[in-house]
Order: C-alpha cells, then sequence, then structure tokens
C-alpha cells in the first residue's frame, strides 16, 4: 500500500491547527473536511465502515446502527485509512475496527492507531490521566465518556500509554482471544486460556452478573506460572454480551521484590 506522508495531517498537526484545547472539541466531521472527506451515515450490511477516494476528496460512510461511539471510532478509523492507504478503496468489517486482536492485518492496526491518536490525542490523554486514576471499569468509563469514545477503545489506550501495571483479557466461552499489556510487564505475565472458574469474570461469561467493583484475586486464577502467579492481582470485568473484557492491575513493587530474591 502507498503511503501519504504529509504530517500536516496528522492527528496532532490537526487538531492544533484547528486549536482543538478539550477533547469536548473534536469534531469529526470538521476534521474530516479539513482533509477532504465527507462523512455519511446510514445502513450498511456487508460491513461497519468504508472510504472511497477519488484524487485529494473521499467519502466516508460509517453504519448509523452502532452506538454513536463506534460509529467516531470508525470514522477516525477510516480518516487512517485516508491518510495511509489513499488510493485504494477499503472496507472495514466490525472485528477489523478498533479491536487489540494481533491477528489483525497491519493496515488495520495502523488506522486504529491513527483513530486513538486523533480521539484521543497524547496531550489531552495523558494530562486526564495524571488527573485521576483509571485502572478498572469505572475509572475508564468516566475517561471514555469524557473523550467520547467506547470503554474498550479508552482501556486499550491506557495500557498503551504505561501509565499502569495493567493488562486486558478478552475471552469468550472458547476461551481466551486475546490480551494487550502495559510495556512495563511485557515478558512477565502470560494469562491463562481459560477464565478460572472461581473469578468474577467466569461469573459474568456464564451467569450474567454484573461485576460493580475490581476485587482482589489470587494471581494463580489469571497466571499459571511465573511471579505473576505468586502475588495477587486487582481484577475488573465487564461483557459486552458476547465477551468478556477483564483488566487486571498488578502490584509491579511485588512482583520487583519476588525477583530480586
Ligand atoms: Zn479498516
Amino acid at each position: 500500500m502507498t503511503e501519504s506522508f504529509d504530517t500536516k495531517l496528522l492527528p496532532d498537526a490537526l487538531l492544533h491547527d484547528l486549536g482543538v484545547t478539550e477533547p469536548s472539541e473534536i469534531d469529526l466531521d470538521v476534521l474530516a473536511w479539513r482533509v477532504g472527506a465527507t462523512v455519511r451515515r446510514h445502513r450498511l450490511r456487508d460491513c461497519e465502515a468504508r472510504v472511497t477516494g477519488f484524487n485529494d476528496r473521499a467519502i466516508i460512510t460509517v453504519t448509523d446502527n452502532v452506538a454513536p461511539t463506534r460509529q467516531r471510532f470508525s470514522i477516525a478509523h477510516e480518516l487512517g485509512h485516508w491518510y495511509h492507504h489513499r488510493g485504494y478503496a477499503l472496507t472495514c468489517r466490525s472485528v477489523e475496527i478498533g479491536s487489540a486482536d494481533a491477528a489483525r492485518n497491519d493496515a488495520e492496526r495502523v488506522a486504529d492507531r491513527y483513530a486513538a491518536d486523533l480521539l484521543m490525542p497524547a496531550y489531552l490523554f495523558h494530562a486526564r490521566l495524571k488527573a485521576a486514576k483509571a485502572s478498572d471499569w469505572t475509572g475508564v468509563r468516566a475517561v471514555a465518556k469524557e473523550f467520547c469514545v467506547s470503554p474498550l477503545a479508552a482501556a486499550i489506550r491506557i495500557i498503551e500509554s504505561d501509565r499502569y501495571p495493567l493488562l486486558l483479557v478478552c475471552h469468550d466461552a472458547q476461551g481466551r482471544r486475546w490480551f494487550k499489556a502495559a510495556n512495563s510487564l511485557q515478558g512477565r505475565c502470560f494469562p491463562r486460556p481459560d477464565l478460572d472458574s472461581d473469578t468474577p469474570a467466569f461469573a459474568l461469561l456464564y451467569g450474567h452478573r454484573e461485576q460493580q467493583k475490581p476485587c482482589s484475586s489470587p494471581g494463580l486464577t489469571w497466571f499459571e506460572r511465573g511471579l505473576a502467579s505468586q502475588i495477587p492481582v486487582q481484577e475488573h470485568s465487564m461483557s459486552d454480551g458476547n465477551s468478556i473484557y477483564t483488566l487486571l492491575l498488578l502490584n509491579t513493587k511485588d512482583l520487583d521484590r519476588r525477583a530480586s530474591r
């Protein structure tokens, strides 16, 4: 795929150019117009969003039967394709937008990165994380609301920021689908493939019981081996009706202490 390298059209440059100083000022229709794209919202059957371009103009179409936060992420994702993959007509299915699943192709990951940079720019997002803790779903939802994104999109961005020793694990009835760890935990924690029946996450998957607050669980319920299996972990899960998303917060001081023994 071809790459466009006009740095003035990168997310931070666009947002600064438009004078955006608050998350509420991130207007995707205006940003799209700034890069030559028009956004249309109507029902799509075979995909969630698509971008069709000709010369310097593009039309981005997003399906209107998903939540507004999801529509925003999909539009930003298509703007990512418009920047990085100009000259290609792209259609994106739901599973290709806004996931941390490493099995997706590079183009989808690149478009998601652009979307996250546009909707949750580092210069606003990091300041927000400094102001209040967001290491469980209650905190993550508050951040998501402020930036008008889904809790899942905010959680992935928070983990990528490496602000907390946090993992996000996604399970469904077939077992673990994917997980994403903060950089500070890379290579130190590998979650079990199946949910332990003693965890609130398991109750949420099979009993549909909401987990209102995070709780502490033995590390062994989440990690088969390694130092992470020897210390308690804070877990908090939410469901989207199909999958369970669990935030696991580790105590890195405990990890480091055990590692030095
Ligand atoms: Zn895509």
